[in-house]
């Protein structure tokens, strides 16, 4: 005889909360995702580079060792879903080249040089020539490069409708309902209020609301997670091909990122701005985003500008996602994931759901736990 597994309600449907969900439902418990309006949250916007690699910075190497974890997760976790949903993700695996104009950019290119051959990344360094080579597009300004082995692409568009597709077979409930209160009792989370004032109860609560999480009430302050929004503008252009692999220049100082899709469309990002819950795109946005990226690949001045959209990262202080149970029994968070949620998206779903499963976190994760005391060096306690 097989035993029911009890309710857990999933608080936000964006890839973390749309993956726990499914992992959690072909587990046996019973799932309830709630969410008003899934096309505000930062997943639809998220260009979908998969770039421990590309993306890693001095100062941030305590999310590298869980960024290449979730990153050797991908592969097997593209593949999965693409079976079950019989969706094309569009997921490549061709590296990212990571790319420098001035020479002041090339100094910025070979200081991540030196990141990476100390963390042991694996990457191929290409002069002028070798460059063009390998992306015939660039502007003949572009004077250095570094191939990022292991770094991939998706289309997190296509991986959250592919995540919504199974939930219906695997029996996860999804309510069009804001969750206003995580409602507590003697220390443990009972459940959640929605908006229409119906209670539903639960024996675990998964808060994935993204940079909205602070907005729920009903957490203690001191189990509230800090997670605070970052707007960023990016921008959807579509013509020919231009690129085989996604592309991180500096460009007189600035970054920017151009990362194609299978089907012409070349996602062009993205600011980073401090203005709180701003959804206005700017002038200034757009022309910093389009004049770097022309700086680039000059083709790109042909395409169509065919979207601008604004998203909100859910970032922390620490630059660290937030992912385990807090200090209230049974309201677990998965938050935080800032700049590289849609990487972090395999490793945090299947900590949460081997957490709710066995009742406990492995203990390489513990550092990014809500609840480890010091959040800082070292992480990953070595195993
Ligand atoms: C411009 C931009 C580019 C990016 N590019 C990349 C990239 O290339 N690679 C990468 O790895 N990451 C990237 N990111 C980061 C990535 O998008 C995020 O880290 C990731 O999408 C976070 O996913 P999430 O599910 O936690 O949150 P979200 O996708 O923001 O989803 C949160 C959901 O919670 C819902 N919600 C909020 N409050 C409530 C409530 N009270 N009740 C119910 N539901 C609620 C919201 O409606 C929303 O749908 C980018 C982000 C931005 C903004």
């Amino acid at each position: 005889m097989t035993v029911a597994k009890p309710r857990v309600v999933v608080v936000g449907a964006g890839i973390i909360g749309l993956g726990i969900a499914r992992d959690l439902a072909h587990r046996g418990f019973g799932v309830v995702v709630a969410d008003p309006d899934p096309s505000r949250g930062a997943t639809r916007v998220a260009a979908g580079m998969l770039a421990p690699v590309a993306e890693a910075r001095w100062g941030d190497e305590r999310l590298l060792p869980l960024a290449l974890e979730s990153a050797r997760r991908w592969p097997g976790f593209a593949e999965e879903l693409a079976n079950e949903s019989g969706a094309d993700l569009d997921f490549h695996s061709d590296g990212i080249l990571l790319a420098a104009v001035d020479a002041d950019d090339r100094s910025v290119v070979e200081d991540l040089q030196v990141l990476h051959e100390r963390n042991h990344l694996r990457t191929t360094v290409l002069d002028r020539s070798e460059v063009r080579d390998l992306e015939p597009a660039l502007s003949p300004s572009v004077h250095l490069g570094i191939l990022t082995h292991g770094d991939m692409a998706v289309d997190p568009r296509r991986v959250g409708a592919a995540m919504r597709a199974c939930l219906p077979r695997l029996g996860v409930e999804v309510a069009a309902s804001r969750v206003e209160a995580v409602e507590t009792d003697a220390g443990r989370a009972r459940g959640v209020v929605l908006d229409d004032g119906r209670s539903l109860a639960s024996a675990a609560v998964v808060v994935t609301a993204g940079a909205w999480t602070p907005g729920i009430a009903g957490i203690p302050e001191d189990a509230l997670p800090p997670v605070r929004p970052v707007k960023g503008q990016i921008l959807r252009l579509r013509g020919e091909p231009l690129l085989d692999r996604p592309v991180h220049a500096f460009v007189h100082g600035n970054p920017v990122y151009l990362v194609p899709r299978s089907d012409g469309e070349l996602v062009v990002g993205a600011t980073q701005e401090e203005m709180g819950f701003d959804t206005r795109p700017t002038g200034r946005g757009v022309y910093e985003l389009l004049r770097d990226a022309i700086a680039v690949v000059p083709e790109v001045a042909e395409l169509e500008l065919a979207e601008v959209s604004v998203g909100f990262r859910p970032g922390t202080p620490d630059n660290l996602p937030i992912i385990g149970e807090s200090r209230v029994s049974g309201l677990w968070f998965a938050t935080g994931h800032h700049r590289n949620g849609i990487l972090l998206t395999p490793v945090t779903v299947s900590v949460v759901a081997d957490g709710l499963t066995t009742g406990t976190m492995p203990r390489e994760f513990l550092p990014y736990s809500p609840t480890w005391p010091v959040r800082r060096a070292p992480m990953m306690v070595p195993t």
